[in-house]
């Protein structure tokens, strides 16, 4: 009997016969009882991932133009996986067909896309000896399109045996009618969280082509070390920031239900990866925990004579840029004057003008400035929360670094410093902070 581990595979890892090979390793190896795995992903930077190949297939076919050369690519990578395991006596004729017919049909997209997470499981069950269980017979979406983790944990307790050990297809489940219905895209690995929460397991592993969360982003900094532990809170304000590995939607499973997630690399199955822990658990951190950071912002910096007595100010603001469906980043705030930062590709030339607009009309303003290029840059710890020491330290390397902070914030959190800077100016920054503060 294997030990009570789930582990979730990415497409990466399991893009090609070799890298199931390493997969396969590591399952056995490693006593694994649960394994949700994604779809074959990139086999190189110019191939194309399966679900992009049923995507595109179930595209074509609706403007009723030639999906073969696509099907037929999608055929060739699971037969290949299949050679080479020597899995010749496993024939796929029929579920090919059925896809075959759903594509030419072109009216159940989910279940279409679907099916490379469906071949996927199905083929490395036989290459593990595994049983294959399929996600649609246990993970079940209610009728807003949630996941109903009480019925799924019901259906799931059911039918798993405890002596044996299972292969789940990710990205999918079935509606109350049991028709089959996808995540959103990245989606395996809520699967993976999921059959963590209902079974009642501790660690969740999940395998990707990266080692861990790293401290910077290695395309700036000079070989950024794997981050060791780090709080599911810390986790959010780095991943908000761009270290998006994760799907949100995984992260809130896990941690709503304090499941440690370990993030480790099918390519380097030696290094032990990023320990996530829940929130309770503490954790002796002897530095800050990352710098992050991500360019595409705009400010709009409004100045008022006493903006700050102006009762309501701030919820004015924020129904100008609801109505044209912008979510707000920041909103520092000074005596005269209050600074709204947000994602620039929500604005173009024709909002832009209205919202000027509406803000003249509703503010008053003495003054409104546009700021465009701005970049966001987040400096991340535990260790920021009462710490004066560190605190200094980083605002030190800050002004030795020179750069012009645009505005500056220490989140309600408490765990991150995060300041504006002109998008010039934004590998320098990381890069100097990093050198001095890690
Ligand atoms: N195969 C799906 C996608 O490419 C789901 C996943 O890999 O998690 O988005």
């Amino acid at each position: 009997m294997k030990d009570n581990i789930v582990c979730k595979f990415g497409g990466t890892s399991l893009a090609n016969a070799h890298n199931i090979e390493n997969v396969k390793n590591i399952v056995l190896s490693g006593k694994k009882k649960y394994v949700v795995v994604s779809a074959p992903g990139k086999r190189n930077k110019t191939d194309t991932k399966i679900t992009d190949l049923l995507i595109k297939s179930f595209n074509l076919s609706k403007e009723n133009k030639d999906f073969s050369a696509e099907f037929n690519l999608f055929k060739e990578r699971f037969e290949e996986i299949k050679t080479y395991f020597n899995l010749d006596k496993i024939n796929l004729t029929s579920y090919y067909n059925e896809l075959y017919k759903k594509i030419s049909k072109h009216d159940d997209y989910d279940f279409v896309v679907s099916r490379g997470e469906f071949f996927s499981a199905f083929l490395i069950a036989k290459v593990l000896k595994y049983e294959f269980l399929d996600a649609s017979s246990f993970i079940t979406f209610n009728s807003d399109g949630q996941v109903e983790l009480k019925v799924t944990k019901q259906k799931f307790l059911s039918l798993v045996d405890k002596n044996k050990n299972y292969v789940i297809p990710g990205f999918y489940g079935a509606k109350l009618n049991g028709k089959i219905k996808t995540f959103s895209r990245g989606g395996s690995d809520i699967t993976g969280a999921i059959v963590a929460c209902i079974s009642n397991i501790k660690t969740y592993e999940n395998w990707t082509d990266v080692e861990g969360f790293l401290v910077a982003d290695p395309r700036i900094c000079n070989n950024p070390e794997v981050i060791e532990k780090l709080s599911y809170h810390e986790l959010r304000e780095l991943s908000y920031m761009g270290a998006n590995v994760l799907h949100p939607d995984c992260v809130r499973f896990l941690r709503e239900n304090d499941i440690i997630l370990n993030l480790r690399s099918t390519f380097n199955p030696a290094c032990k990866g990023s320990f996530i822990m829940p929130d309770k658990v503490k954790i002796n951190h002897k530095n800050l925990t990352g710098i992050a950071g991500q360019k595409g912002f705009t400010i709009i910096h409004i100045e008022k004579f006493a903006i700050n007595e102006s009762l309501g100010i701030i919820e004015i603001i924020a129904n100008i840029f609801k109505k044209y469906n912008i979510s707000i980043e920041h909103i520092p705030t000074g005596i005269d004057s209050v600074s709204v930062i947000f994602k620039s590709i929500y604005l173009n030339d024709t909002n832009k003008q209205k919202i000027i607009k509406d803000i003249n009309n509703q503010i008053k303003q003495d003054n409104l400035k546009i700021i465009e290029n701005v970049a966001l840059i987040s400096i991340v710890g535990t260790k920021l929360k009462n710490n004066l020491e560190i605190e200094k330290k980083v605002f030190d390397s800050v002004f030795k670094a020179k750069v012009n902070l645009i505005t500056l914030n220490k989140g309600a959190s408490g765990l991150s410093i995060i300041f504006a800077v002109n998008e010039k100016d934004f590998e320098y920054t990381i890069k100097t902070l990093y050198n001095s503060l890690f």
